[in-house]
């Protein structure tokens, strides 16, 4: 995604915000991540005498799968970054190259929805699971399996590991 600062450079404003949509295909992250939806982007840009630097916000759904039922279903993830536009402050910020007063944010955003897409999502927090002996899906459907027996310290062990999901 490129933005056009020219505007902005030029005028005696000191803040400037820029929404833009992002169609998924310009991302190219399919193999990785595969977005459902446009990429909702919000970038505000501030200018002080020395330096120009931003906030960069994003929002955006992508197919996901349950880690507990394995169901797949979409998720929505919202993260931001900050940059540092043109010369580097040296800071932790990310720099971003200025040319001719554009700035190319594609990377940026790939790198920034590869970082922030969660390792495990439940499809919803009271998600049931699986049988462990039939395989069904339980938030579809009952199945006849014996209720498991459960020794009560596996059943505390197995809601210390549910947590963690
Ligand atoms: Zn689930
Ligand atoms: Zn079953």
């Amino acid at each position: 995604m490129i933005l056009d600062l020219k505007d902005f450079l030029k005028d005696d404003s000191v803040y400037k915000q820029y929404i833009k949509g992002i169609r998924p295909e310009s991302l190219q992250t399919e193999d990785f991540v595969k977005l459902t939806d446009d990429v909702m982007c919000t970038v505000d840009v501030y200018k002080t005498d020395e330096n120009l630097y931003g906030e960069v916000k994003l929002v955006y759904k992508y197919m996901e799968t349950c880690a507990r039922c394995l169901d797949e279903f979409e998720h929505q993830v919202e993260t931001e970054f900050k940059i540092s536009i043109g010369e580097e402050n040296g800071e932790d910020e990310l720099n971003i190259e200025l040319v001719d007063d554009k700035i190319d944010l594609t990377d940026a955003i790939v790198q920034s929805i590869y970082i922030s897409k969660p390792i495990k999502v439940l499809c919803k927090d009271d998600c049931k699971g699986i049988c462990q002996k039939c395989g069904i899906n339980r938030n579809h459907g009952d199945c006849n399996c014996d209720e498991e027996i459960v020794d009560p310290r596996l059943d505390k062990l197995r809601k210390l590991l549910d947590k963690e999901v």
